[in-house]
């Protein structure tokens, strides 16, 4: 079926969405004929949409290829300083509709498309998500290389091309059900293999001293593929590279040494080299201390040096001389590690300067902490990287003793600052010694880089300030601060063109690339049309999604309820538990006065949990529980509807988030090192309800804490409450509807076959919650009642023909446009 685009409707997008000439439409419809034909090998009789798909994406590509090449032999030519960006995750998502964004392609091949009978939004919902990432840290990977492309960086992306992504999220009688996310199966028109440049990884084996230097023997070795897909920017000729490394046995592999004679066996052994990019370890801010883990981030460190290195020396600028050639390596090449995953990219490249380039020790360190910044993405203890040294003994035996001497240099360091600290010595070791002996891969990290940042200004303050106090008391100027970002060409022209047409109505298009320029927009606070406009397309959004939702779950929804949305990894600490105990308040206040004026909600809660964490799986199991619920309680009717939205992944976000109202960042104060999540709800006019965590405390900064609804302890709050002790009990005791609930939970109302279901969550809240939940509940209570009274002064303003708008006080602090509390003169 045929998208009912109106003719103006198109045209509307062309003024932001890039121009595209007749003669682009016939091309691309020739194109898309030849790559059925040739590429695809059917005719129109006997392909299927996913065919269909397959050609437009190679045709895109096509467009891809020149300026590709042309972006690479540019920065070959004049070789500009490199910057690599070294990640186990890229949390990719879909590429189709992201690049015939930028490249400007979109309306032509919207257009090629209609002419030919076919929808591209039916086409681009083919397409696999890339899921190679777990949240927030591989989704900022993804953003970055959009954003350095888009700034015409030479950058790359290094990671690993893993066979298998992020699982796929079933729900089954109410619990999470993991199924394998064979991404690969159809075929990935966005890569390529790039076998030519083939590069082998060793592990295992043993160091031998000898008086031409140190020699690591009887490795094992492994060969890294490389798999390179394009990056392009935004409407700027720019298309970087994220290239992804894949495992590969040599032909030998076990063949020639205890293996002999068993030929079979040995192909059959294969696997064990190739199951180092199998799949992603699918945890969000844990800690698995697994051997193939420590394998994968061997694997990526080891093939990108080996690549970065080449490509250096590859200049066509005179490197000749070897030696002195890396004094200008830091001037040209600088390495990110996105969190400590990485880490060992450092004693890496201490081993290759020295052992294979023959520098001298100080020479090598001086370049690597030069080289090298890191970036910290948690403060959370268990997802904390410590490897046993045993372990590392025997995978990586030269890395070891190459990090025991760089412990040894920098304890002497710490040692003639402050003689018999041995307190502090013990703290800062990048070896620990109390039970099994561990390398603690941050303090690696720190010592090896010439920067640290956090990633929001609270978290940055944290670390620097308690977590790596030690550290930043012998270099304070090496901690920083990066406030997380996300590109807005996806976070907003890609998945809400509606509103990035109105922006650009008002501002020009500009802004997609400077969201400084938001800040024109406070012109039109007070514009009626504007708001309207606004309006419109929130609802238009919402409309879109509601009717997938009613699809997929069965469910009617109601469209003048809040769309109320808490999507991301579940996790204690962000707290979709305190959010669930808010949806039974709820549930309890309409069941005890059903005729009562009830602000209506649409709670939605989406997220993954990671398939071992137990606690995070039976909370997704009481939310779709109370869902059965209230979803079927005839005195609910449609005031409250609750779903879990199944299996949320990059290309559900972009269809909830840009219909949301209501936009839930509710971690305890001190957990959440950013979110980005918040990010894009703000950006697609969502208002916030949420703690000052990570960057909300920005975003309210930005915005006006009086355009957020902030509640709950402060990260003072927080540690003052442990200082104290934190009872949980009391804060049941003092508030009667939180006792309800808990009640409920306890009295098996959610789980009538099973009353003790939950006994484990309840425990947890009342006996061990590092993440206080009751202590906020009240707070956050309150603050919904807020909500409520402005969601439903907007919906007297709309439906009453209020004088809000025109007449209405404006707040204070007008933010940028995208959401402004008017309040009408009733509800003031
Ligand atoms: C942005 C994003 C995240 C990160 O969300 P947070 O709320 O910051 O945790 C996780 N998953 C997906 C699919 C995302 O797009």
């Amino acid at each position: 079926m045929a998208k009912q685009s109106t003719a103006s409707e198109r045209k509307k997008q062309i003024t932001i969405r890039g121009l595209g000439g007749l003669e682009t439409v016939s091309g691309l419809k020739l194109g898309f004929n030849r790559h059925l034909h040739f590429t695809l090998v059917k005719d129109r009789n006997v392909a299927t949409m996913r065919d269909y798909y397959l050609a437009l994406a190679h045709i895109v590509r096509d467009h891809l290829v020149g300026r590709w090449i042309r972006t690479q032999q540019y920065y070959y030519d004049k070789d500009p300083k490199r910057i690599y960006y070294l990640s186990l995750e890229f949390y990719i998502g879909r590429t189709l509709q992201n690049t015939m964004i930028n490249l400007g392609l979109e309306s032509s091949c919207d257009e090629a498309m209609y002419q030919l009978g076919l929808d591209i939004e039916e086409l681009e919902e083919i397409e696999d998500d890339a899921g190679l990432g777990n949240g927030g840290l591989g989704r900022l990977a993804a953003c970055f290389l959009d954003s350095m492309a888009t700034l015409g960086l030479a950058a790359y992306g290094y990671g690993i091309r893993y066979e298998y992504g992020i699982f796929n999220q079933k729900i089954k009688d109410g619990w999470q059900v993991e199924e394998a996310d064979d991404w690969l199966r159809h075929g990935n028109p966005w890569e390529k293999a790039r076998p030519e440049y083939v590069l082998p990884v060793y592990f295992y084996g043993r160091v031998l001293h000898t008086k031409d230097g140190v020699k690591w023997i009887d490795a094992e070795v492994v060969l890294a593929i490389p798999y390179d897909t394009p990056v392009p920017g935004y409407l700027n000729n720019t298309v970087n590279t994220m290239r992804l490394w894949s495992a590969k046995a040599p032909n030998d592999f076990h063949l020639h040494h205890f293996n002999v004679g068993d030929y079979i066996q040995a192909v059959l052994d294969r696997n064990l080299a190739e199951n180092i990019s199998r799949v992603l370890y699918p945890n969000d801010n844990f800690f698995e201390g697994k051997e193939l883990r420590l394998k994968q981030e061997y694997f990526v460190v080891a093939a990108s040096l080996q690549d970065i290195i080449r490509r250096f020396k590859a200049s066509k600028f005179s490197r000749k001389d070897v030696k002195n050639c890396f004094d200008s390596f830091a001037d040209k090449v600088a390495i990110q590690l996105n969190d400590t995953h990485p880490a060992l990219a450092i004693p890496e490249l201490m081993r290759i300067l020295m052992d294979i380039e023959k520098i001298g020790w100080d020479q090598a360190w001086k370049i690597t902490k030069n080289t090298f910044a890191y970036t910290n993405h948690t403060i959370l203890p268990e997802a904390l990287e410590r490897w046993p040294v045993d372990l590392f003994e025997k995978l990586l035996p030269r890395h070891l003793e190459i990090i025991y001497e760089i412990n040894q240099r920098h304890l002497h360091k710490i040692r003639s600052l402050y003689p018999g600290d041995d307190q502090r010595l013990r703290r800062m070791s990048l070896v620990e010694e109390d039970g099994e002996k561990k390398i603690n891969m941050a303090h690696l990290c720190i010592v090896g880089s010439h920067a640290v940042n956090g990633v929001a200004k609270i978290h940055s303050k944290i670390i620097k300030e308690q977590v790596f106090k030690d550290f930043s008391d012998i270099e304070p100027v090496k901690f920083q601060n990066k406030t997380n970002g996300i590109t807005p060409r996806r976070w907003l022209l890609l998945c809400n063109p509606g509103l990035a047409a109105l922006i650009a109505e008002k501002i020009g298009g500009d802004y997609i690339k400077d969201m400084n320029q938001l800040q024109k927009l406070h012109a039109y606070v007070n514009n009626d049309g504007f708001i309207h406009d606004v309006t419109s397309v929130k609802q238009e959004n919402k409309v879109k999604l509601a009717s997938l939702l009613e699809k997929e779950y069965g469910i009617k929804i109601n469209m003048s309820s809040i769309f109320d949305v808490h999507v991301k990894r579940i996790h204690e600490y962000k707290r979709q538990l305190m959010n669930c105990l808010y949806i039974i308040v709820m549930y309890n206040r309409i069941r005890k006065e059903p005729n009562k004026n009830f602000v209506p909600r649409t709670v939605m809660i989406g997220g993954k949990a990671a398939p071992g964490y137990y606690m995070a799986k039976l909370i997704i199991k009481l939310i779709t529980s109370v869902a059965q619920k209230v979803n079927s309680d005839p005195t609910i009717g449609n005031k409250l509807k609750v779903i879990f939205l199944e299996n949320y992944r990059v290309s559900l976000a972009e269809k909830v988030i840009p219909a949301t109202d209501l936009s839930q960042q509710i971690s305890t104060a001190g957990t959440e090192a950013s979110g980005t999540g918040n990010m894009k709800f703000m950006l697609n006019g969502a208002l916030t309800i949420g703690t000052m965590d990570g960057a909300n405390v920005e975003m309210a900064e930005e915005a006006g804490e009086n355009n957020m609804f902030i509640f709950g302890m402060r990260v003072q709050d927080v540690a003052e409450l442990d200082k104290k002790g934190y009872n949980a009990s009391q804060y049941c005791e003092n508030f009667p509807e939180l006792k309800g609930v808990v009640d409920l939970i306890a009295g098996g109302y959610f789980s009538p076959n099973q009353p003790d279901l939950f006994r484990d969550i309840l425990n947890m809240l009342f006996h061990h919650d590092r993440f206080k939940v009751f202590a906020d509940f009240e707070s956050y209570v309150n603050t919904q009642e807020k909500v409520n009274q402005l969601y439903q002064c907007h919906s007297l303003s709309r439906s009453h023909n209020c004088a809000a708008l025109p007449d209405g006080p404006v707040s204070p602090e007008p933010n940028p446009g995208v959401h402004v509390f008017h309040w009408c003169s009733r509800c003031s």
